[in-house]
């Protein structure tokens, strides 16, 4: 059974891929409250920033302070939204998978962030159909030349 919060992150991704764009969800979660879930944005907004975790930040608001707090994203971070994690201390990243892209985690744990990866099949399989279909726009959205 998988965690649910890590579930809302799914939907959010699975609601990104259906809208055309990138599926990949986020969910910020404080005392086992949801404060914010977003989903990667950039190809429905044609915004190259609008990442899953920053899109999930952006709809939590201005909470203040992110002690306690977790993110769930679907896919481990990468450096802009890991450095998002560090800049306002978000102690705990909570991941559904890492072998599509490895992202960050060494950069976050440098930092003191508790890093667990879930590995999941379910998000694998979501970010390989995308990845096989779109390899253009995936090698954009993670920045490796054309
Ligand atoms: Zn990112």
């Amino acid at each position: 059974m998988i965690d649910r919060f890590m579930e809302l992150a799914i939907e959010e991704a699975r609601q990104g891929r259906k809208e055309g764009g990138i599926p990949i969800g986020s969910v910020l979660v404080k005392e086992g409250i949801v404060l914010g879930k977003g989903h990667n944005r950039r190809v429905q907004e044609q915004d190259p920033v609008a990442h899953a975790e920053i899109d999930c930040l952006r709809r939590a608001g201005r909470i203040g302070n992110y002690s306690n707090t977790t993110l769930y994203s679907t896919l481990m971070p990468c450096y802009l939204c890991a450095g998002a994690v560090v800049q306002f201390e978000i102690k705990r990243v909570v991941v559904g998978e890492s072998k599509t892209f490895p992202g960050a985690r060494v950069f976050m744990e440098a930092h003191g962030v508790e890093v667990v990866d879930l590995d999941l099949t379910e998000c694998k399989e979501l970010m390989e159909e995308f990845i096989n279909n779109n390899q253009q726009l995936w090698n954009e959205d993670i920045g490796v030349a054309p």
